[in-house]
C-alpha cells in the first residue's frame, strides 16, 4: 500500500505524510497463547507473537502517549488500552510494554476482580448456550442472541433468584482467567501502568437506570481510589455511549468504540479500535493519514 501511494503520489509523498495530527485509541483484550472458549468465541485475544509485532509496529509509526499527558502536538498519537482485567495482560503484555517504557491503560471491573467470579458476559454467554432454564428465562423475557448487551441488573437477579446453582467454576474456565487483585496492587506504583473505570460488573450502561448506572459507577471508582496510579477516564462497557448523564458523572475522558481515528483529541469522547493483527494497524494507519488529508483540505 505505502509503495503502491508512493508511485502514484511521487514527490507529494512526503507532503502527505507528514501530516499527523490524530489520536488512535487501540484496544486490546486478552494476550494468551491458550486462549479461552469465551476469548475464542468473541475473538477477543491475540497470540502473544502477534502482540509484540502489533506494537513494534505501533512504536515505529506513531508518538505513543502517555495518558497522562495529553497535549497537542503535531504527531500521529496512539493510545495503548486494555479492557476487561484478563491476567494475560498482566502476566505478559504489560511487562511487554514496560521493559519498552511504554504507558497503557488497563479499564477495570472490580467485582470480577474482587470476587474471583466470571464477569456478567461471560455468565449470560455460558447460561445461554448451556443452560435450559436461562433459555426460558430468555424466552419468557424476549431476550436475544446478544443476552450480554441486553441484560440489566434486575432481570438477572430475578433468573438467579430461582436458579441459585450456578457452577461459577465452570464459567470462569470457559472465560478465562481475570486477574487478582494482589497482582494489580504490585503494578500500582508503575509509572507505565494506570487504571481506569470500566464500571464494577459489565453491563451495558446503556440498559441501566440512572440510579443503577450511578451506583455501578461509584463503586467502581471507590475500589479505585485504592490505587495510586488510577486516572479518571471512563470505558464504556462494549464501548456504548449512554446518552444521559448526572452531573455527578464527570469523568476526564470518555471513551467508546466505534472502530474510529480521533481528528481532534481534545475531546472528551474519544473512540477506539479494535485489531486482529499487523495488517489491520497499517491498513488503519494510511488510510486515516489520507482520510485527515482529505478533511482538512475539503473543510469536511
Ligand atoms: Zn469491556
Amino acid at each position: 500500500m505505502k509503495n503502491f501511494l508512493k508511485s502514484k503520489i511521487g514527490n507529494c509523498y512526503k507532503f502527505f505524510f507528514d501530516y499527523h495530527e490524530t489520536l488512535t485509541v487501540f484496544l486490546f483484550h486478552e494476550v494468551t497463547d491458550n486462549p479461552s472458549n469465551y476469548q475464542k468465541r468473541d475473538k477477543i485475544f491475540h497470540r502473544k507473537k502477534e502482540f509484540i509485532d502489533i506494537i513494534s509496529w505501533i512504536e515505529n509509526n506513531y508518538n505513543i502517549i502517555n495518558p497522562n499527558k495529553f497535549h497537542n502536538s503535531k504527531k500521529k498519537n496512539a493510545l495503548i488500552t486494555f479492557d476487561d482485567g484478563f491476567k494475560g495482560i498482566f502476566d505478559f503484555a504489560i511487562p511487554h510494554l514496560i521493559k519498552k517504557k511504554i504507558s497503557s491503560i488497563s479499564f477495570l471491573n472490580f467485582r470480577p476482580i474482587i470476587k474471583q467470579e466470571p464477569n456478567i458476559v461471560a455468565t449470560v454467554q455460558f447460561l445461554r448456550d448451556n443452560n435450559l432454564n436461562f433459555m426460558n428465562f430468555m424466552k419468557e423475557n424476549n431476550l436475544g442472541e446478544n443476552v450480554h448487551l441486553e441484560i440489566t441488573p434486575n432481570l438477572f437477579k430475578s433468573f438467579i433468584f430461582n436458579n441459585k446453582k450456578i457452577d461459577l467454576d465452570q464459567i470462569i474456565i470457559d472465560q478465562g482467567k481475570i486477574v487478582d487483585y494482589e497482582t494489580l496492587k504490585n503494578f500500582s506504583d508503575n509509572e507505565y501502568v494506570l487504571f481506569g473505570n470500566h464500571m464494577y460488573e459489565h453491563w451495558n450502561s446503556a440498559k441501566l437506570s440512572d440510579e443503577e448506572f450511578e451506583y455501578y459507577f461509584k463503586k467502581n471508582n471507590y475500589e479505585l481510589l485504592n490505587f495510586s496510579n488510577n486516572i479518571n477516564f471512563y470505558a464504556f462497557p462494549f464501548g456504548i455511549l449512554r446518552k444521559n448523564f448526572s452531573n455527578n458523572f464527570c469523568p476526564e475522558r470518555l471513551f467508546v468504540f466505534n472502530n474510529g481515528v480521533n481528528y481532534n483529541y481534545n475531546e472528551k469522547i474519544l473512540d477506539r479500535i479494535y485489531i486482529r493483527n499487523v495488517k489491520d494497524v497499517k491498513d488503519i494507519f494510511y488510510y486515516n493519514i489520507l482520510r485527515s488529508k482529505i478533511k482538512k483540505k475539503f473543510n469536511l
